[in-house]
């Protein structure tokens, strides 16, 4: 058997790194003019920074060489062009993308974005995600993700509608109860999730609910869902405060983004007694040394499309600003790197508990560990979502509907278990948060693979 070779490995990365600078997706120029430009910024590529972390962790278990090719390889990726009619008559070309990072723990499963910045590299370094978030807390699924590069903001239902269902359409032969199973990410929720199931279904000549979870509650939706994510970023932050002796009652807090995982897991941790003193979303951040009162700020961006521009209840600050402040806990719960090499080292928070995917470059893991502050890596704070989806899949299948006790005690448990047993690895291999939950997980899927066995 040959075993890891660190230098294939450094050129992998590299290739990585440069494939990067190079868009996968060849966007037509009729669409130039649509499509919102990607800022130019020093921002990390999300594949690289997730194989950073897969390589160091790789090589802290030993990992053969052999396994670590299988499992750095997405099983499959799927690119499409949307033809769509628009409102106004004219006909616009989305590109979606499907990325099947591993089904070697059972069917992959991930969700499905809707930004203009959508990419195959994104969508990729997200796919692999899901398939080490499924493994650490330890459910039956690989990895998968999608997008279509749109921008929802500036679209009408119905544009929206018939784009969700030609990409449902043109992904009829990869997505299944058994093969992928989508749900929402940034830029969808319950009513895609309702016009994928009803495409799907039509295909298939019957109603088949478990195709996608983080459906609406009439249609097969659990009880639970929508809270899931920041339910679970609050149990984490709240084990790992345990850990490092914070009183909840007397420690602040910060929450970057205001959508399903910022609103809800600031709402859960005031609620466990923490002084939420900022908030903020893409167009602001506002502060209140005395704690923001949480449902106010839901219930304005409620009427507001989902904004908080121009709350009144605490003080307008600069929007990044709200990542430096000095607070106990920070939760990142926006978008992918905002965390950098420039900013980790003005940040002032013990603990960081990372809601979105990927908000910490891989550059900023060293500032941020020699500044001795934990982090509970996205793959682990933010599985709260996936896991409460597992469960709405089971449901589904056996026609079945646990109450929201039942789905909330039991997503719980799983949640402080995959903690403990990655801050026990962390400790006993005297590695970060982050590259314990890696090792836990690589090391699952690793095992499970060598079971299986290849060609
Ligand atoms: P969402 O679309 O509901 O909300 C995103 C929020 O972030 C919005 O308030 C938006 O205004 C804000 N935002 C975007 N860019 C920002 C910036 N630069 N600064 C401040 N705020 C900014 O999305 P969501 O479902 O809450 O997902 C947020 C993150 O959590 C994403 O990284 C997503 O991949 C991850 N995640 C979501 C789930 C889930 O169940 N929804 C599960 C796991 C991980």
């Amino acid at each position: 058997m040959k075993y890891f070779n660190p230098e294939a490995a450094k050129e992998f990365i590299y290739l990585c790194a440069r494939a990067g600078a190079v868009p996968d997706n060849k966007i037509p120029s009729e669409r130039m003019s649509y499509v919102e430009p990607a800022p130019i910024t020093d921002k990390e590529n999300p594949f690289e920074a997730m194989m950073s972390r897969f390589h160091e962790a790789a090589m802290k278990l030993g990992l053969d060489e052999e396994t670590y090719n299988v499992l750095k390889s997405p099983t499959k990726q799927v690119i499409v062009s949307l033809p769509i009619t628009m409102d106004d008559g004219s006909k616009r070309v989305f590109e979606g993308y499907r990325v099947i990072h591993s089904n070697i723990l059972g069917p992959s499963k991930g969700g499905i974005r809707y930004d203009p910045h959508v990419n195959l590299d994104e969508v990729k370094a997200l796919a692999a995600w899901m398939t080490w978030k499924c493994a650490v807390v330890d459910i039956p699924y690989g990895g998968a993700k999608g997008g279509i590069a749109c921008n929802p903001r500036e679209m009408s239902a119905g544009e929206i509608e018939r784009l969700t269902r030609a990409y449902t359409s043109a992904m009829i032969d990869i997505f299944g109860p058994d093969r992928d199973i989508p749900a929402p990410d940034m830029g969808t929720g319950p009513r895609e999730m309702a016009w994928l199931m009803d495409e799907y279904s039509k295909t298939q000549g019957m109603t088949v609910n478990a195709v996608v979870t983080g459906k609406p509650l009439v249609l097969g939706g659990s009880l639970g869902r929508t809270e899931a994510t920041g339910r679970g970023v609050m149990v984490t932050a709240l084990t790992a405060m345990e850990k490092m002796k914070i009183n909840p009652y007397k420690a602040t807090c910060a929450v970057q983004g205001f959508g399903n995982v910022g609103s809800w897991a600031a709402r859960l941790l005031a609620e466990r007694g923490l002084i939420v003193q900022a908030i903020s979303d893409i167009s602001a951040a506002y502060y209140n040394e005395k704690g923001i009162d949480i449902e106010a700020a839901v219930q304005h961006a409620q009427k507001n499309k989902g904004s908080l521009q121009g709350f009144t209840g605490a003080e307008k600050i600069n929007r990044d600003d709200i990542l430096t402040l000095p607070v106990d806990v920070l939760v990142p719960a926006a978008t992918e790197d905002v965390i950098t090499a420039s900013n980790a080292k003005q940040i002032k928070a013990r603990l960081i508990v990372e809601g979105a995917n990927g908000p910490t470059s891989s550059k900023a893991d060293s500032i941020i560990n020699e500044k001795g502050i934990m982090v509970v890596p996205d793959i682990l704070a933010n599985a709260g979502g996936v896991t409460v989806s597992y469960f709405e899949w089971v449901q589904n299948r056996l026609g079945y509907k646990w109450d929201a006790e039942r789905v909330n005690r039991r997503s719980d448990r799983i949640m402080k278990e995959a903690f403990n047993n990655v801050y026990q690895t962390a400790q006993k291999y005297n590695v970060s948060m982050r590259i314990a939950a890696y090792m836990v997980a690589i090391d699952k899927v690793a095992k499970t693979y060598q079971y299986r066995g290849g060609y």
